[in-house]
């Protein structure tokens, strides 16, 4: 072949190339701000397009780094958790951890919804002190945001985004259902509370 043409083959498949790679990248967030790894069995791309609409939601520096994810042992009534550094707890680290059942019996779908709740709370939980990492946090934050409807509508936002990927509409009823069961038990029960509270101390 002569060489002219071997060049121009080489070039087309260098720029096809090219081509594939700026394609793929469709997200607003810059790279540093991705996950660049996960446990196995945690899809990588649909956990950053989740991490990357959440920092947009709550208008966080696309650049945020989100937390180290690990895999354990939690207790068999939780999913995942949240964890950070408390006044009482100072060494803990922020960082998301899911439960080793969960990535054993659970669908791959759930689980990224389950890592994209966790990542909720670790944005509501830096914003407060405009996404500046702190020694520690207050530890009754998680719990208050359970009932913030900002927070349900930026967990919704991640179910939405699933569902844009994968189209599973029976992982998304399961979704959006455990977020209201548990967390309208729970809010309702802390309104209760609040309301009590206000009538036995009116400026509590
Ligand atoms: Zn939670």
């Amino acid at each position: 072949m002569p060489r002219l043409a071997m060049t121009m083959l080489l070039t087309f498949a260098l720029c096809a190339t090219a081509t594939a790679d700026s394609s793929r990248r469709v997200s607003p967030c810059p790279v540093e701000g991705d996950f660049q790894a996960l446990p196995s069995g945690i899809d990588v791309d649909s956990a950053n397009r989740v991490w990357c609409r959440m920092k947009q939601q709550v208008h966080a520096p696309l650049g945020l780094a989100p937390p180290p994810v690990f895999v354990g042992a939690l207790p068999s009534n939780k999913y995942s958790a949240f964890v950070f550094p408390t006044p009482e707890a100072p060494d803990d680290l922020l960082s998301i951890e899911i439960a080793s059942t969960t990535m054993q019996y659970e669908d791959p779908l759930f689980v990224l919804w389950a890592l994209g709740h966790e990542l909720a709370h670790s944005l509501f939980t830096l914003r407060p002190f405009g996404f500046e990492t702190q020694d520690t946090y207050p530890a009754s934050l998680p719990n208050v945001q359970h009932c913030d409807p900002e927070f349900q509508r930026v967990t919704k936002g991640a179910a939405d985004v699933l569902w844009d990927i994968y189209h599973s509409s029976d992982q998304r009823l399961k979704m959006v259902s455990l977020e209201k069961d548990t967390h309208g038990r729970e809010c309702a029960y802390s309104s209760n509370l609040n309301r009590l509270q206000e009538g036995r101390k009116a400026t509590y």
